[in-house]
């Protein structure tokens, strides 16, 4: 069966859900080779070989955390050469989709960005994009090269399937461009404590109808009863109430929690974009005919403040 790269993402060795997510794409074109970089490599292992990955390369040096994305691109273009992959996937995240132009580049490939789906096709593996903020999804496969593909969170279930998982060093000889832009410091972003927006099984969501920054108290209060991540619309975004980062929608961030709730938010198309694949939906909203009602599970027509803390207490009282 044709081997399949999976680049990893991880934070000094714990493996984020959208890799786990890849591997369950991975095994349904091939046989998933996993390649992971940097501070803790070696110690993805394990939770790699429990999701399928039959095998796991692996290279640590200082260029990966003291210089930008070339050293990464080195490495996984040394994994392509000693595998011959039947394709390379990525998570979409910022620097993974810039590792992926730049290996398409190189080894001479198409690239697909920010598939929803992927499938085994006749002539390669078959991606699914989502276009127009979801109003139409696409098919497309790479016509030229190895297809390097990198697929959004939450596109696919994380499934167990428990592989060998070899651990092997990969040699990486890095290009005189590997050290050509330096980090000369890194933030790390202050914790809030909850979970992040795209993993998240439950996310609270506020818009316009909050009606200021100060208020999104009411949210994270919901939220943290719930051990949720806070999310926001793009009109609560824009106005300076939360940040960016947030932002749940076609310009923001995708999320396909087990429960989404929206509080002051309409439902514009762009928004939906961002979460209409969520399991179950609940929206409060004080407005009937908000287009967010004809998408929900469960709706409240009521005011946020009304309703927002009656559930915070309710979800608390039941602890
Ligand atoms: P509004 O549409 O103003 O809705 C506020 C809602 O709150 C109303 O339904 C109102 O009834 C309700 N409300 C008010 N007060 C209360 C209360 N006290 N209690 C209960 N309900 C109350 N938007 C995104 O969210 N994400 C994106 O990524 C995004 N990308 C975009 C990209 C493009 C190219 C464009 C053109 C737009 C984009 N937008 C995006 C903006 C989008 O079109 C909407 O403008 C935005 O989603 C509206 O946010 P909202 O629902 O919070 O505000």
């Amino acid at each position: 069966m044709a081997e399949v790269l999976v680049y990893v993402d991880h934070v000094d060795g714990a493996v984020r859900k959208p890799t786990l997510e890849l591997l369950t794409l991975a095994r349904r074109i091939g046989e998933p080779v996993a390649v992971a970089l940097g501070n803790g490599a070696a110690d993805t292992a394990a939770a790699l070989a429990e999701h399928g990955a039959v095998k796991v390369l692996t290279a640590d040096a200082p260029e990966f955390t003291d210089y930008l994305v070339v050293p990464k691109v080195d490495a996984l273009q040394a994994a392509y050469d000693a595998v011959s992959p039947a394709a390379v996937l990525l998570p979409s995240s910022a620097e993974a989709k810039e590792i992926a132009a730049r290996l398409a580049l190189r080894i001479g490939s198409g690239i697909i960005t920010d598939a929803v789906d992927l499938e085994a096709g006749d002539e390669g593996p078959v991606a699914t994009q989502s276009a127009f903020a979801a109003s139409y999804t696409t098919k497309s496969r790479v016509s030229k090269g190895t297809p390097v593909i990198t697929v959004k969170p939450n596109s696919a279930a994380v499934e167990a399937a428990p592989a060998a998982g070899a651990v092997e060093a990969l040699t990486v000889s890095f290009s005189d461009k590997a050290t050509g832009t330096k980090v000369l410091s890194r933030t790390p972003r202050e914790s809030t404590g909850r979970p992040e927006l795209t993993e998240a099984a439950i996310v609270v969501s506020g818009g316009r109808g909050v009606n200021g920054a100060e208020n999104f108290a009411v949210i994270e209060a919901l939220a943290d009863s719930l051990g949720a991540a806070v999310g926001a619309s793009r009109a609560a975004v824009d106005a300076g109430w939360y940040p960016h980062s947030s932002q749940v929608g076609q310009t923001g961030k995708s999320v396909s929690p087990q429960l989404y709730i929206a509080s002051g938010i309409s439902g514009a198309i762009q928004h939906r974009a961002g979460m209409q694949t969520s399991k179950t939906i609940v929206a409060i909203n004080k407005d009937a005919e908000a287009p967010i009602f004809e998408l929900v599970d469960y709706g409240v027509v009521g005011d946020l403040f009304a309703v927002v803390p009656q559930l915070t207490d309710e979800v608390t009282s039941r602890k």
